[in-house]
């Protein structure tokens, strides 16, 4: 048991970018958005394979080569990381990380491993810009939450392999659909460690994310 998988899940329609093609296959800087995902981890060492859930009807048009394996991806993004466990092998650490955010560094990838060895999960986190409203079904305001409190969840997340096996497998079991795994880990009473993440790490949502991502790759590869 060594080494880290990295599980990608791309198999999302992208209904909030609009278009046919979603957001992880637009193109960003000459390539995939997707593809400057898998091949910045594919330059790490410690990574042993990366599995991609990809929708259904694009599993024939990729192609699997020695450290990356393509699978079929299910109906929301937790079952598509459900999918992919089943082709990680038996890693030490797993994580998981958006195909639609491409400017995840490797500082951060690194500093994400160190804690999760140490807590048994972590993730990066940034501080909340806009103060957040629970709202209402009738378009009012319920609740302000104190700001302070709160930390935006950045991807990769990064968990030894038997929690993230556990927590999805307890979700499954409880009914309980998660947004991320580092929340699930939470909820089900594991330590999870936030380290800091970065604002550039975004995750593209939106066309305009295209061309916030194209200058920070610009000034990326400037410095
Ligand atoms: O919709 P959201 O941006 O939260 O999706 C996060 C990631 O999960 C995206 O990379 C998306 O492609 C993926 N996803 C998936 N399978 C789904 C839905 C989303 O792999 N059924």
């Amino acid at each position: 048991m060594s080494g880290i998988a990295v599980i990608v899940p791309a198999a999302g329609t992208g209904s909030r970018f609009g278009g046919a093609l979603p957001k992880q296959f637009q193109t960003l800087a000459g390539k995939p958005v997707i593809q400057h995902v898998i091949e910045r981890f594919l330059l790490d060492e410690l990574v042993t394979r990366v599995v991609v859930p990809v929708a259904p009807v694009l599993l024939e048009r990729v192609k699997n080569s020695e450290r990356v394996t393509f699978v079929s991806g299910g109906d929301t993004r937790q079952q598509s990381v459900i999918r992919a466990l089943a082709e990680v092998g038996e890693p030490e650490l797993i994580a998981v990380h958006d195909a639609a955010r491409p400017l995840f560094s490797m500082a951060i990838f690194h500093a994400v491993i160190d804690a999760a060895r140490e807590a048994g999960a972590a993730l990066p986190v940034v501080p909340v810009a806009d103060t957040i409203h629970v709202m209402n079904a009738d378009g009012t305001v319920a609740e302000t939450l104190d700001r302070t409190m709160l930390g935006a969840a950045q991807t990769p997340q990064c968990f030894h392999a038997a929690i993230l096996r556990d927590i999805l497998a307890r979700a499954e079991r409880e009914g309980i659909e998660g947004t991320d795994e580092a929340g699930l880990a939470a909820r089900f009473g594991y330590r999870v460690r936030a380290v800091p993440g970065d604002p550039r790490n975004l995750k593209i949502t939106v066309p305009e994310d295209l061309a916030i991502a194209e200058s920070y790759l610009q000034q990326w590869s400037a410095t």
